[in-house]
């Protein structure tokens, strides 16, 4: 594993962060995580645009064209003399003495690690994983992939507490937005649901991704919000994420889903996506 701050490759432990960047103190950034698969980015114009994005969002101006970011992110995964990937790039909004506004003459900062993917069990992706269902407490502006990550934190760690793979949001105890750090889908009579991208949801490359390969497979994906109970009732729910990829729920609040077995559209769009990638 490699690190990088500001233009420099240095060592995964190095410490190279300054004390008053302000992404350490306010969480005053944005960020992206992209998987390399057999020497090549998977979606990285998709991760990048999506970047530019969030950083419009909060107002952050890049210290690097578009096109210095992506050609770092080939000399990272070319340095790193690693094959299959997980590149995390952040960028912050500088270092500066601490004062909530945006500070004058401040210079982003880019910095993050690139070290191999974790590894989910496979039987994960073969039998179906757990799920719990609670609030959402998070703020927003969901839109943007934000450093500002405990209302995630939290979620998650209630889902590891609860033996689960995931936390499945509830906002204001009537809609399913998405997982701690997944967008979710619930199957009903053969239509795929799943919440809008509006501020609510991080629209995901993942989820962009299979939403067309369903279309295009001949499924009806409706962009709705539903109920908590529409998915305890759903005949399938599943996650997708850069690193969920497509991942089957079969346990949710402690009772199966549908059957209880990964739904047909589940595997199919799961052995799909992973068609696209290139996973073997
Ligand atoms: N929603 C949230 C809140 C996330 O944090 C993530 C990914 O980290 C996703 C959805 C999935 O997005 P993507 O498919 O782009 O990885």
């Amino acid at each position: 594993p490699l690190g990088f701050i500001d233009g420099k490759i240095v060592d995964i432990d190095a410490l190279v962060v300054p004390l008053e960047d302000r992404g350490h103190q306010f969480g005053d950034g944005v960020y992206e995580v992209i998987m390399a698969i057999d020497g090549k980015y998977v979606y990285l114009k998709e991760h990048l645009d999506r970047m530019e994005r969030s950083c419009g969002e909060i107002r952050l101006v890049p210290s690097f064209s578009r096109e210095e970011v992506e050609n770092f992110c080939h000399q990272l995964l070319k340095e790193s003399g690693m094959n299959d990937a997980m590149l995390y790039l952040q960028w912050t909004r500088g270092v500066s003495p601490r004062v909530h506004s945006f500070p004058p003459n401040t210079r982003a900062i880019l910095s993050g690690t690139i070290r191999p993917a974790k590894v989910i069990p496979p039987e994960l992706f073969a039998n179906g994983a757990r799920a719990i269902m609670i609030p959402d407490e998070r703020w927003l502006k969901c839109h943007v992939k934000s450093l500002n990550l405990l209302g995630s934190v939290l979620a998650k760690q209630l889902a590891v507490e609860a033996g689960c793979f995931e936390a499945i949001l509830v906002r204001d105890n009537k809609f399913v937005t998405e997982g701690s750090n997944s967008n979710s889908f619930a199957v009903k009579d053969n239509c795929i649901y799943t919440a809008p991208a509006n501020n609510l949801i991080l629209a995901g490359v993942t989820r962009a991704v299979v939403m067309a390969k369903a279309q295009e497979l001949g499924y009806t994906v409706k962009e709705e919000f539903v109920s908590p109970q529409f998915y305890k009732e759903a005949d399938e729910v599943f996650l997708t994420g850069t690193t969920t990829e497509v991942m089957p729920i079969t346990i949710l609040d402690n009772e199966p889903v549908g059957d209880g077995k990964v739904g047909p559209i589940t595997r199919k769009l799961q052995e799909e996506y992973w068609k696209l990638i290139g996973k073997k």
